[in-house]
């Protein structure tokens, strides 16, 4: 029988970079057959940079897989046969009712389709695994750290299995940061969509500071989510959601937050519930 390959599903932020870096140096083994990069085409420009940068410092290579853009299927209207209008992939958005109640769309499925998917689909192939497959065949390594350790979840395929690096040597974020330090190599950046509503405020005041044209398509993405909306309406369409979307958990349009504030200091870290430690590693 063959060894399964070890793969890595690359986040390119903090955690996942440290995590490949660390396998580059041999601190931890095997060495991966690869990393696996699933792009939404959404991410900013710095994390793009970074990729490039992080590739070559690689023995092994990097795999950049997509399933198109995230915010282009993210605004295509579907409708049901009863005439209700949805989309196919949902980002977890904020919500605001008719009656002012705020909440949070439960259901996404953007790291699904944009991430999870596309990257079992390369590793399925750099695995050679075959259909019905009931074996191991790929050892995949996920970057969550210690403090997110609740973000730990089994691989859903028999062939796949999932391993925590950073959580065997019982490192946290913070411990990944001063190790990139220590060995010299720059802070790598944080890793999501432009327009992730898991963003707290620093990391928009971030966006809105270092990479105004990110942000400035976050604030077009956010405007043409409630365009695209109301043209189902207007069209006769019932539309599925109810409420209105936002990016920002204060449910204002992105361009009037006003981000100065650390409101959300101390407020659960969003991506923590992003189970699958896809995104923001
Ligand atoms: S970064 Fe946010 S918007 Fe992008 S796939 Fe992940 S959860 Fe969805």
């Amino acid at each position: 029988m063959t060894e399964p390959v070890h793969i890595i599903s690359l986040g390119a932020g903090v955690q996942s970079s440290t995590m490949a870096l660390m396998a580059a140096k041999g601190e931890i083994a095997p060495m991966p057959v690869a990393a696996v990069f699933a792009d939404t085409q959404d991410e900013p420009q710095s994390i793009y940079r970074w990729l490039d940068w992080l590739e070559k410092q690689l023995p092994f290579p990097v795999h950049r897989v997509t399933r198109g853009s995230l915010s282009a299927q993210a605004l295509k209207m579907r409708t049901t046969k009863d005439g209700r209008s949805f989309t196919v992939t949902s980002i977890p958005y904020f919500t605001l009712s008719a009656d002012g109640q705020r909440g949070k769309i439960q259901h996404r499925t953007c790291t699904a389709d944009f991430k999870i998917d596309p990257i079992l689909k390369k590793v399925r192939e750099l695995g050679r695994i075959k259909r019905g497959q009931k074996t191991v065949g790929a050892i995949q390594w996920i970057g969550i750290s210690l403090d997110e350790a609740t973000r730990m979840k089994p691989s859903r395929k028999p062939w796949a299995e999932s391993r925590w690096p950073l959580i065997e040597l019982r490192l946290s974020r913070h411990d990944c940061l001063r190790w990139m330090e220590r060995n010299g190599y720059p802070k790598p950046p944080r890793s999501a969509c432009i327009y992730c509503p898991y963003h707290n405020n620093a990391e928009w005041r971030r966006l809105k500071s270092e990479e105004p044209d990110a942000f400035e398509r976050a604030v077009a993405f956010e405007r043409a989510v409630a365009f695209e909306r109301a043209a189902s309406v207007t069209k006769g369409l019932t539309d599925n959601f109810h409420s209105k979307l936002f990016l920002h958990r204060s449910c204002v349009p992105l361009d009037q937050v006003d981000f100065s504030t650390d409101e959300d200091r101390g407020q659960t870290n969003l991506f923590e519930n992003e189970c699958e430690g896809m995104c923001g590693v």
